[in-house]
């Protein structure tokens, strides 16, 4: 077994570290990263933050208003390096008002870890910011009425990089239908500052279908060296 400090995250995702040595994880490929204008991230006292949370939070743009209990923003550092996007809320964002909570959260905030990066270091938002019922796949109204609430996130936050995670999060930044198989396990960039991606499966995909795990563990690979070639 690894003695190194990632050995305890891998294990939480359920990874054979063994098993790793014959399956190198992924390098970030010959082409060359896509350029990326960043821009400074608003200060921490910038009151466009409240300004739209609190719009979000009254925000009743689509159906989705009618059966939220509240809406789900997003949390963590405001000028974060990495910002971790998903799909929607389920039932206990929904409760909480906080995304990635429950036990999908807790493999998110694992395999994080297993990086060096806790969730506190990071921002995560997802793309509809209210539950579709019954965690049914957000209708193409849906998410184009919230999506610039994200994109003003991402303007305020100028992250270096993106995590997508799970096949709607992926699909929607990169505007494509190719199946998450396809879109994993490279550098990509999406939105107009051409922000570089690196596309996983979600957590609670990963819960379902462990197998998946080593996958993902590479696609946290390539995003690890994405994020040190940044700094
Ligand atoms: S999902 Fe987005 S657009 Fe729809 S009501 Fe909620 S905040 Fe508004």
């Amino acid at each position: 077994m690894s003695k190194g400090p990632q050995s305890s995250y891998l294990a939480a995702l359920g990874i054979d570290v063994y098993r790793l040595r014959d399956r190198p994880p992924a390098s970030i490929p010959a082409t060359p990263a896509p350029a990326c204008a960043v821009a400074e991230p608003a200060p921490a006292n910038d009151d466009r933050w409240p300004t739209l949370e609190a719009e979000v939070s009254k925000c009743t743009r689509c159906e989705l208003h009618r059966g939220r209990t509240q809406t789900v923003f997003g949390v963590g550092r405001r000028d974060a390096r990495l910002l971790v996007i998903g799909e929607a809320p389920g039932a206990e964002e929904d409760r909480q008002g906080e995304p990635f909570v429950g036990r999908a959260g807790i493999l998110l905030n694992a395999m994080l870890r297993s990086i060096g990066l806790a969730r506190g270091d990071v921002y995560i938002a997802n793309i509809l910011k209210c539950r579709p019922p019954g965690n049914r796949d957000p209708k193409p109204d849906e998410t184009a009425e919230c999506t610039p609430y994200l994109e003003r996130q991402i303007e305020l936050i100028a992250p270096r990089a993106a995590l997508a995670v799970g096949r709607i999060a992926a699909q929607h930044l990169l505007q494509s239908d190719e199946p998450i198989g396809r879109l994993r396990g490279k550098l990509l960039s999406f939105g107009a500052r051409r922000i570089p991606l690196v596309v996983t499966y979600h957590p609670a995909y990963l819960l379902r279908s462990p197998s998946a795990k080593s996958k993902s563990w590479q696609d946290l690979c390539l995003l690890r060296q994405l994020l040190k070639s940044g700094s």
